[in-house]
Parts: structure tokens; C-alpha cells; sequence
């Protein structure tokens, strides 16, 4: 009976090899063939930049709250016009799990993920991104949102100017 099963299993062993051996192999020979990945793949963070060639991001720190691993770190300033924008911005990704939490949390849609997954590298310290690692000169995946045109009502627009704003309401109208 045992020699009965021991040749039944080498027989359906050799029958999967011989199976497979048939079928379109799914393994490519990284990195000569390289995978296409969705659009929507979560890997290399960028910061983008508005339609009009200006820094989305307003360093008001939300990515970096809403980071699980505390990845990310900025110093916030503020410029002439009263915008404002980050110094320097740092991601650590050596701790990166690519969440797309940061993304989520950006109300500027400055901080992005693109598709490109070669980030691997044997050096950790090289994994530290400062911002002009980060910055592209693109407005990635929002190619038409201004933050400024929307909100930050008084700084780059003036009150009332914006999209969507409705002229400011003059209160002494309102008295009785
Ligand atoms: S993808 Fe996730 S882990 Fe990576 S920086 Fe953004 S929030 Fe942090
Ligand atoms: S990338 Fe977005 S969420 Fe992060 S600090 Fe800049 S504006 Fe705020």
C-alpha cells in the first residue's frame, strides 16, 4: 500500500512539472524587463508644484501628523506676500511603508505617490530625501488645483477675488 501512494505522489509530482512546463512563465528578468505598475501604486513620494509653477506645499505639518511612522519633517516660514512654505522637507524612507496617509491628509495636494518603485538602495542614509530630492517642477496627478485660488483667502488673491469666494459682506449693511 505505501509503495502504492509513493508512486502515485512522484506521478503527480512529475504530472504538475510536466503541466507547467507548457504554460507562459508569469517571472520576468527584473531589471532587463521591468513591470508596469497601475497608475495608482503607492510608491516614491514627490512634492508637486500649482499650475502656476509655484510650491503647493504651505508646511502646515499634516502629513507629517497623520505619518504612522514619523517619517517626515519640515520647518515652516513665511513669505513676503504672507505664503507660506517649507524650508526644508525631509522624508526618511528607510521608515516610509507607503501608506499614502501623508497624501490623504495634504490639503494642497502637494505630497504625491508616483509609480516608480526603483527606490531600493544598500546605503540607508541615501534614502533620506531633502526637498530638493522631493521637488518636481510638474503638478503631478492634479495638473489644474491651486490651493491659493481656493483658500488663503488675502494672501495670494485678494479677499473676495478668489475661486468660488464670494465678495467679502459688508457688515454695516447688515444692521437694522
Ligand atoms: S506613505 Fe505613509 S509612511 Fe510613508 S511618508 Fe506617507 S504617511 Fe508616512
Ligand atoms: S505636503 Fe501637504 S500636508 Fe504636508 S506640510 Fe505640505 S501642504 Fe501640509
Amino acid at each position: 500500500m505505501n509503495l502504492y501512494q509513493d508512486i502515485k505522489a512522484t506521478a503527480q509530482a512529475y504530472w504538475i512539472t510536466l503541466r507547467n512546463m507548457f504554460r507562459k512563465p508569469v517571472t520576468i528578468q527584473y531589471p532587463e524587463q521591468k513591470r508596469v505598475p497601475f497608475e495608482r501604486y503607492r510608491a516614491r513620494i514627490v512634492l508637486t508644484r500649482d499650475p502656476d509653477g509655484g510650491e503647493r506645499c504651505v508646511a502646515c505639518y499634516l502629513c507629517s501628523a497623520a505619518c504612522p511612522v514619523d517619517c517626515i519633517s519640515m520647518q515652516a516660514a513665511e513669505a513676503d506676500d504672507g505664503r507660506r512654505y517649507a524650508t526644508w522637507f525631509r522624508i526618511n524612507f528607510t521608515r516610509c511603508i507607503f501608506c499614502g496617509m501623508c497624501t490623504e491628509a495634504c490639503p494642497t495636494r502637494a505630497i504625491q505617490m508616483t509609480a516608480d518603485y526603483e527606490i531600493c538602495r544598500r546605503d540607508p542614509l541615501t534614502l533620506v530625501y531633502e526637498k530638493e530630492d522631493l521637488l518636481i517642477d510638474g503638478p503631478g496627478k492634479e495638473p489644474d488645483y491651486n490651493f491659493y485660488r481656493h483658500a488663503g483667502i488675502g494672501v495670494v488673491t485678494p479677499r473676495g477675488q478668489g475661486e468660488e469666494e464670494r465678495p467679502a459682506a459688508d457688515v454695516r449693511s447688515l444692521l437694522p
